[in-house]
Formats: structure tokens, sequence, C-alpha cells
């Protein structure tokens, strides 16, 4: 079950800590959104909803979805 919600106008991004392999995919594909670093570590204000959601389905364990 996903644990964190982050949303922007017309996307949801859910995380599910759980599922998550720590691959790193996310931060390598979209580093001005995907901030492990940083809190909130997702900033969906930093780029386009199509952007973000295409590096979402990147997510190799499924940790990452879309609503
Ligand atoms: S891409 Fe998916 S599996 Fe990899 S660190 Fe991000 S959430 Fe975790």
């Amino acid at each position: 079950m996903a644990n964190k919600e982050y949303t922007k106008e017309d996307l949801t991004v859910l995380w599910d800590s759980s599922k998550c392999i720590h691959s790193g995919i996310w931060a390598k594909g979209l580093p001005e959104v995907f901030k492990p670093k940083d809190r909130p570590w997702v900033q969906m204000e930093n780029s386009d909803s199509e952007s973000i959601a295409e590096q979402v389905r990147k997510c190799p364990s499924g940790a990452l979805s879309i609503k």
C-alpha cells in the first residue's frame, strides 16, 4: 500500500516504500524532481506531468505508480 502521495494539477504519484529496491533510477532519470537527499524528496513542481509520469513508469519495482 502506497504510503506517500505527491500531486500536481493532473497527476498524483504514489510511493510504496515496502516495494522500493533503492535502484536510484528515479533520481538518475529526473534529478530535478526526485531528490532523495531533500524533503520533500519528490518535487512535482520542477517538471511537467508527462515527464514525471514517464519516469514513474521506469520504476523497476512498482514502488512508484500513478494514481
Ligand atoms: S525507481 Fe522505484 S525502486 Fe528505484 S529507488 Fe525509485 S522507487 Fe525505489
